[in-house]
């Protein structure tokens, strides 16, 4: 019996031992904090994480809701190689992105009403001249595209007349990512309808897809769609960048210059037009 209790005592003794033994991990290490090198000491735009086992840089970003590459930029490559209790600044999502890849801002877009001044362009039955509604919805399209953090440029902002080398000039001396020149069409019959779109013959990969990119955003206005075609304009043909021209309905067709003269109706174009711009580069991004 006696050896009987002396047994107990050890296993006893040895059970509360291993309960106290070490084989837990230790906790990680405190790391030395350093703020992350491109924010401010007061910069309350990062959480800090120490990386578990089984974490990757792409399933702390997934579970943060931020992208690995962020994670990596405030860490300053520091993020590569993750070891278990690694400290690592995590971007808050409110965080301003310091986006890698550009953004609108990046981007400059050419706005060309077409004709001004002494060249009304086409005339409709309701003596509505072309020159004014591409000038309206150009206006209201650039100023949508800068609220949106584009540079754009017109070639032109009031009712003067510029001609069409000198259009071409201004988006290639600014180098511009994006020409759009907006028109409005006529034709001798005036059940002829329909918003076209026009790239250059034989033009760019780019051409051609801002050119199928706008023909989608204009759907839905109430004006149909004759879709994308070529044709050598000038202001095509001497542009330097992807370029595009818009005919945005027939002033010859009544119904069709009764909407076009409506502001209400040319904002909502406008506002087509702009979305296809977004949505063209956006396809970059
Ligand atoms: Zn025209």
């Amino acid at each position: 019996m006696r050896y009987g209790y002396f047994l107990f005592w050890v296993v006893l003794f040895t059970a509360l031992m291993s309960g106290c033994a070490p084989h837990r991990p230790l906790p990680p290490e405190p790391q030395p904090v350093v703020p992350p090198s491109d924010s401010t000491p007061h910069d309350p735009n990062y959480t800090v994480y120490y990386v578990k086992k089984g974490d990757t840089l792409y399933s702390i970003a997934e579970d943060f809701g931020v992208s690995w590459e962020q994670i990596s930029r405030v860490n300053a490559g520091r993020a590569e190689d993750l070891e278990v209790g690694q400290l690592l600044f995590i971007p808050l999502l409110d965080a301003p992105e310091k986006s890698q890849t550009p953004s609108a801002g990046a981007y400059h877009v050419v706005i060309d009403p077409g004709h001004g001044g002494r060249d009304p362009g086409a005339v409709s039955p309701i003596g509505l001249h072309e020159k004014e509604v591409n000038l309206a919805v150009s206006l209201e399209a650039a100023r949508l595209l800068r609220k949106d953090g584009f540079k754009v440029t017109m070639t032109r902002r009031t009712d003067i007349f510029v001609e069409l080398e000198k259009r071409a000039a201004i988006s290639n001396e600014k180098q511009a990512d994006l020409f759009v020149s907006i028109h409005a069409d006529s034709y001798t019959n005036p059940s002829v309808r329909g918003y076209t779109l026009y790239i250059r013959r034989g033009a760019s990969l780019d051409s051609r897809r801002a050119g199928r990119v706008m023909d989608a955003a204009l759907a839905g206005n109430g004006i149909s769609g004759r879709g994308v075609r070529e044709a050598n304009y000038r202001v095509l043909v001497k542009t330097d960048s992807p370029s595009i021209l818009i005919e945005l309905g027939y002033l010859s067709n009544r119904r069709e210059a009764r909407m076009l003269a409506d502001p209400a109706i040319q904002r909502q174009m406008a506002k087509s037009i702009a979305g296809g711009i977004q949505s063209y580069f956006q396809q970059q991004f």
